[in-house]
């Protein structure tokens, strides 16, 4: 089968590869019909992820039909359509059974390796290097999905792929990300990051009662993309100083809640040497560790910083005393994707929301790598690709 495969850094190659096969009894095979490119792929893409080899299938966000089930899977069939989620989840440890399923115990095979690097092993991710699971991802024709009863779920409506595709990642994120910053009626939400995770978050936000939301970003189209579908008020930081107007428009509280939907490019899980991170860091004009420090700095006395944006290892220079001094309450982790299937799919499905707003790129596994540059470089318009193989 077709699939796009890491090479290194921005090298991604559409390769034959292996179809995948059933390996333990609670696996799904599902076909792809559609697969998205995801801001954290990005992370894979510019070569900051440990652990990856090459020829490595990626891609975390796939939806599909299901056409070969192990032995032991009941809740699905061949031929039922679902959506895969990028976490993968056992649904019985310790963690899952308190619906932490993005801390999963067992479903990470190279566990010791994260304990090496965070002290515990998080769960398993498809798509996502040999640290985080070694699992195949879903950018390509066919994926094994592991503990099929416990992610994927059923689409049984006629609804288009794009509308419910981003089920897989990005909604269940940003919706998490909402949720984790504890907004309350009249509260001003501020959100760094306008790309995809940060679109959702957005939208979130006003879903769980915010007042206002101000989107922060320097392109011009996402700012707009987070006006028109996210009502939300706009700062480009590179006209306009951040700190300065959050305060204006605050009356020089702060904002209540900010969500830094950004992230780190810069780190990589303490394998990099510290000279390199701050060769790294001095080299770019807005990176990422400045996200966090802007947003503590920002954030009113009391407030609550929620952190959707993938860190991969320190971040150097955290204003510790700021968050301390001002009690700062912070909530992040990689989304607990099952918790929120099914309430997120019932919020599409009853027209609250329609996640294809954020497509503005669609291809082939051919297109990838192309698509995969696009991305890279925000060329073209480029917010958000689904590939259909
Ligand atoms: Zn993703
Ligand atoms: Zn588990």
């Amino acid at each position: 089968m077709e699939a796009l495969t890491w090479h290194g850094e921005k090298d991604v190659r559409v390769e034959e590869v292996p179809e995948p096969e059933i390996i333990n009894p609670s696996d799904a095979i599902v076909e792809i019909t559609a697969t998205a490119i995801c801001g954290s792929d990005l992370h894979l893409y510019n070569g900051k992820m440990p652990s990856m080899r090459e020829g490595d299938v990626i891609g975390h966000e796939p939806m599909g039909v299901v056409v070969e089930t192990g032995d032991d899977v009941e809740t699905l069939e061949a031929g039922d359509r679902v959506v895969v989620p990028f976490t993968v989840s056992c649904g019985a440890c310790w963690f899952c059974n308190q619906d932490l399923y993005s801390l999963c115990d067992n479903s990470n095979p190279n566990a010791e390796l994260a304990r090496q690097a965070m002290g515990q092993s998080p769960a398993g991710l498809l798509g996502y290097s040999h640290m985080l699971g070694g699992y195949a991802g879903g950018q390509a024709e066919y994926l094994r999905v592991p503990y099929a009863d416990v992610g994927p779920v059923k689409v049984n409506s006629d609804m288009d792929d794009e509308e419910v595709l981003f089920l897989s990642d990005i909604f269940p994120t940003g919706y998490m990300a909402a949720e984790n910053a504890d907004i309350e009626a009249n509260d001003t939400v501020a959100v760094w990051g306008c790309g995809p995770v940060g679109q959702f978050a957005i939208q979130s936000a006003e879903m769980l009662g915010a007042d206002r939301v101000v989107a922060i970003d320097r392109v011009e189209e996402r700012l707009e993309m987070a006006a028109e579908y996210g009502d939300a008020e706009t700062i480009n930081f590179e006209h306009e100083d951040v700190y300065d107007r959050l305060m204006e428009l605050t009356g020089d509280r702060g904002p209540d809640r900010c969500i830094d939907a950004v992230g780190t490019e810069a780190h990589g899980m303490g394998l990099t040497s510290t000279a390199d991170r701050v060769k790294q860091q001095a080299k770019m004009a807005h990176d990422r560790g400045y996200v966090l420090r802007e947003a503590i700095k920002c954030c009113r006395k009391g407030g609550t910083l929620s952190v959707p944006g993938v860190y991969l290892g320190d971040v150097d220079s955290v204003p510790f005393g700021a968050l301390m001094n001002k009690s700062l309450t912070v909530k992040t982790g990689q989304t607990h994707v099952q918790r929120y299937l099914d309430p997120l799919l019932e919020k599409i499905e009853d027209g609250d929301i329609d996640p294809s707003f954020v497509v503005t790129h669609e291809g082939s596994l051919q297109d990838g790598p192309d698509m995969y540059q696009k991305f890279n470089d925000k060329a073209d318009g480029c917010i958000k690709s689904i590939l259909k193989p």
